[in-house]
């Protein structure tokens, strides 16, 4: 059994009130562990911490603070295979998504602002004609709190982690309790490379108990969360009146969007990925596809004979293309809006729960494809986070621009097309924070991400996220 502890001042420690909550291994629906159930107390020891290590780590030079990030980076690659098993046994992702992209990617976070620190620099205006010039100090923040989800857990972890410690800021930290299992593991590096004590902290627990005790914390200064729409709402209302600066990441409805002129087996086999990576739990997923009805049909056809093919079974099989989906709840959501599926439209394949032999309580779900003959119903404007994608065909590109739009969020598009022209003028118009065209999910961490409407508020990346995690002073001189 794996006894997840909090990490606070450098040591580990069960919550102070010893109270623990299980942990679920969703490719069998086992407890295969425990963590803590943190209250407000184990907060207010994580801030006392994180207060404490300020003074020493705001002052550390930006080539030390980049020496010790390169050194977590190297110690996760070095213990990419632990953390990978680790990964997969806790979230149900197949193990080698988590060895090529999320492990690889948590590396590349601390690489990429060890890196992006010693680049980062303020402005400075000459105030002409007024004898006077103007610089500006970008400061961190303080104390600040990151939060996040379990489809990503240390790759989304670490992404703001690492900004946050490049900036000068100390760090309470809390995973998503349904995947606690890599950020625990973190402690030891963060140790082993001699981050100061206190300078990164994390709390285990629930969103409503120790995730509120951080909000809610008076001088826990600055929150970046990504998580669920709903959830941002309250991390919102509870954050405005403490005046705390907040960058939040929530969920998306993404449109794919694929015309005829498009480099049809590239797409194709991009939009396999980008329906289904993750088992559909990446909120960059394109789960609304909209194809040009020249080629629909063809379509059809083809996307339904490649899902089919698609493995799915136990996440640390190597040949696993599909594994399960992350907790009981969620399983159950996804067959929820699978029953929708079955009333309201057709099932072009999937849509059943899959027993696999010597792991029957697992969370398995067949990809599922429905075709729908509206944007207008509730598997294309609610979030589903699964492996579920609809389709359905357009004529026009208002018609399909219109559509696209016709949603509450605005993460990400993609849009498969070879006519420049067209994808310029799309993506002027689409209401997104990212367009990818003729890819998917390609990142370059130095580009800004983030969404529009109910997929949040702010960015992050590159500079952005350094910009986040300082506050701005400026300073006017008379000569
Ligand atoms: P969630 O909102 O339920 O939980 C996210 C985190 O917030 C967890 O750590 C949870 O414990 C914590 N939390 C919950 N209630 C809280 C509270 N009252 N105060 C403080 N913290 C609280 O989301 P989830 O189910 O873990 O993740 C799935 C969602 O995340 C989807 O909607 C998905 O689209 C979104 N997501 C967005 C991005 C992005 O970059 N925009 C990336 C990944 C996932």
């Amino acid at each position: 059994m794996l006894k997840i502890q909090n990490y606070i001042n450098g040591n580990f420690h069960d919550p102070l009130s010893n109270e623990w909550l299980d942990n679920y291994c969703p490719a069998d629906g086992e407890i295969y562990g425990s963590l803590p159930n943190s209250g407000k107390e184990d907060v207010d020891n994580a801030y006392i911490a994180a207060q404490s290590a300020f003074p020493s780590w705001s002052q550390t030079t930006l080539d030390e603070r980049s020496r010790i990030l390169t050194k977590i980076s190297e110690l996760i690659e070095a213990n990419l295979d632990r953390f990978a098993e680790i990964e997969s046994k806790d979230n149900g992702k197949p193990i080698h998504l988590a060895k090529t992209i999320d492990i690889p990617r948590a590396a590349s976070n601390f690489r990429f602002f060890a890196h992006a620190i010693t680049q980062f620099s303020s402005e400075s205006h000459q105030s002409i004609g007024l004898d006077a010039v103007n610089y500006t100090l970008r400061q961190p923040i303080g104390v600040v709190g990151c939060i996040s989800p379990w489809n990503l857990p240390l790759y989304l972890f670490t992404w703001k982690i690492a900004p946050a410690i490049a900036a000068g800021n100390c760090v309470v930290a809390k995973p998503s309790e349904i995947t606690p299992a890599t950020a625990y593991l973190l402690g030891d590096i963060c140790n082993e490379v001699g981050l100061p004590k206190g300078v990164l902290n994390i709390v285990h627990g629930l969103g409503s108990t120790t995730g509120q005790a951080i909000i809610e914390h008076p001088d826990i200064k600055a929150i970046s969360f990504t998580g669920g729409t709903i959830t941002g709402a309250h991390i919102a209302k509870t954050a405005a009146p403490l005046f705390k600066k907040l960058s939040l990441e929530l969920g998306g409805k993404n449109p794919n969007i694929i015309f005829a002129d498009c480099d049809y087996n590239k797409m194709l086999e991009t939009t396999v990925r980008s329906s289904f990576a993750n088992q559909g739990q990446i909120c960059l997923c394109g789960s609304r596809i909209f194809v040009e009805r020249s080629i629909y049909e063809q379509f059809k056809t083809d996307f339904v004979n490649k899902v089919t093919q698609l493995k799915v079974g136990h996440p640390l099989n190597q040949d696993t293309d599909i594994g399960a989906l992350v907790s009981k709840q969620h399983f159950e959501k996804i067959l929820k809006y699978i029953d929708i599926a079955k009333k309201e439209h057709i099932i072009l394949c999937g849509g059943n729960k899959i027993i696999i032999e010597g792991y029957e309580n697992g969370y398995y779900v067949k990809p599922t494809i429905v075709e729908v003959t509206s944007n207008d119903c509730q598997l294309n404007q609610e979030e589903i986070f699964g492996p579920i994608v609809t389709i359905m065909p357009f004529d026009t590109e208002d018609e399909v621009l219109q559509m696209a739009n016709d949603v509450k969020y605005g993460l990400s598009a993609t849009l498969w097309t070879n006519d420049l022209k067209r994808a310029m003028r799309l993506s002027n118009h689409i209401q997104a924070g990212i367009i990818w065209v003729n890819t998917w999910m390609l990142r370059d961490l130095r580009t800004q991400f983030g969404g529009v409407k109910d997929s949040g508020v702010g960015r992050e990346g590159g500079f952005e996220a350094l910009r986040f995690f300082t506050e701005a002073k400026n300073i006017c001189i008379k000569y």
